[in-house]
């Protein structure tokens, strides 16, 4: 008998899980090797969209804490406002816990999750593709490698580019703040070439600054602890921490004959908003697609994916970006527009909603 084609997937954040499992329900033999004990904490707001919402299985939704269906927009020198739209609430979790429940979905679809296990190296050979643990050797037909970032297993396999943009994040877990309503999120374009977060959690939340632009992380700090005092909240400098954003894909190959990247790896995240979660749930949905048709002899290699991932992203990543440029630019008539027109309100909904070309995403 011919045994399934097997796969060793790198990484068990949500692109790595999520490749995983949908591997293992076509038919893989996936192993899949997470370098820390799991759950683990990762550095994110845990913001949701229903984007990413509609990609992973019931279990993950049940770590869910909040549902934020109110924005207040902020910056420039115009009043903040608040829109509300219940048909792009974002969920709040917190990454331990969905970031578990999505591992533990892999598992019960017959994925082998080896937590604790980092791997130090990795390659592709006339064979297939090999991984180097510190007590092992293993072999397999694929790798799928989703460690995020910074993706060293994408240096070891020849992968290696730079991502379009970066940006840096600091984030800290903060209190409610009594400053806005309950179900209210504040996303404030206060930060040159980015935007400072209050996320609201269950009886916690998360506060945060990212920018794309080349500022130092004392100053992004400055600007974190000015946003938090808006809210009543301080900020501790001990708790803040950072973590570089790898924007609008790489700028080289993401798939080789055998070997893909995904997620963050890939650099999924987007220009705008340096949503990631979505993004990378999308790309292992291709990714695990392109993997199949390999399995059935459909395909010689994996480089469909590249050319996919480029197309679905592209256009939207294109897009983001030319609006970040213009909030940049003037914040102030960003949200005016948002305040006056509903079609420019209905073009936020399409963002983070996916409702519409070229935002909706699929595949998994
Ligand atoms: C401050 C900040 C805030 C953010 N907020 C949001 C948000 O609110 N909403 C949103 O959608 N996105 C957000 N993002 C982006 C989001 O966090 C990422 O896009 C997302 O985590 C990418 O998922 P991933 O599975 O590709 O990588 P990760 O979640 O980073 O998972 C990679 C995994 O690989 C493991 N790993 C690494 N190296 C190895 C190795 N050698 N061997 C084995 N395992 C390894 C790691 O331990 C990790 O578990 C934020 C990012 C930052 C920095």
């Amino acid at each position: 008998m011919v045994s399934a084609p097997s796969v060793l997937v790198v990484g068990g954040g949500p692109a790595g899980s999520t490749a995983a499992r949908l591997l293992a329900a076509r038919g893989a033999r996936v192993t899949l090797l997470e370098a820390r004990r799991l759950p683990r904490a990762k550095l994110c707001g845990g913001g949701l969209t229903p984007k990413a919402q509609r990609l992973v299985p019931e279990s993950a939704l049940a770590t869910v804490e909040r549902r934020v269906d109110t924005v207040e927009l902020r910056g420039g020198r115009v009043p903040p406002y608040r829109l509300t739209r219940p048909d792009a609430a974002v969920a709040m979790v917190r990454r331990e816990a969905f970031d578990l429940a999505l591992v533990e979905a892999a598992a019960r679809s017959g994925v082998d999750v080896r937590d604790g296990v980092p791997v130090r190296d990795a390659g592709e050979d006339d064979d297939g593709v090999w991984v180097l643990t510190d007590g092992e050797r293993l072999r397999a037909d694929l790798l799928v490698a989703a460690d995020g970032e910074p993706s060293r297993i994408a240096g070891r396999i020849g992968l290696a580019s730079r991502p379009a943009l970066s940006g840096l994040g600091l984030e800290v877990d903060a209190a409610v703040s009594s400053a806005v309503p309950e179900d209210t999120a504040v996303v404030s374009f206060t930060v040159r070439g980015g935007y400072a977060w209050y996320f609201p959690k269950r009886g916690h939340a998360s506060l945060g600054a990212a920018s794309a632009r080349p500022l130092r992380a004392h100053a992004l700090h400055q600007i974190l602890t000015r946003f938090a005092a808006t809210l009543g909240l301080g900020v501790e400098s001990g708790r803040v921490r950072g973590h570089w954003i790898p924007i609008g894909l790489r700028t080289g190959p993401v798939a080789g004959r055998r070997v893909v990247l995904v997620g963050d790896a890939a650099a999924t995240t987007d220009p705008l908003f340096g949503e990631g979660i979505s993004y990378a749930l999308h790309s292992a949905g291709l990714a695990a697609a392109a993997a199949a048709e390999w399995m059935a002899g459909e395909a010689p290699d994996l480089r469909a994916y590249d050319t996919r991932l480029r197309a679905s992203l592209g256009p939207a990543f294109a897009r983001l970006r030319w609006v970040a440029r213009a909030v940049d630019r003037s914040p102030s008539v960003a949200l005016l527009l948002i305040r006056a027109s509903e079609a420019a309100r209905e073009s936020v909904v399409d963002v983070v909603a996916g409702r519409r070309a070229p935002f909706v995403l699929g595949g998994v």
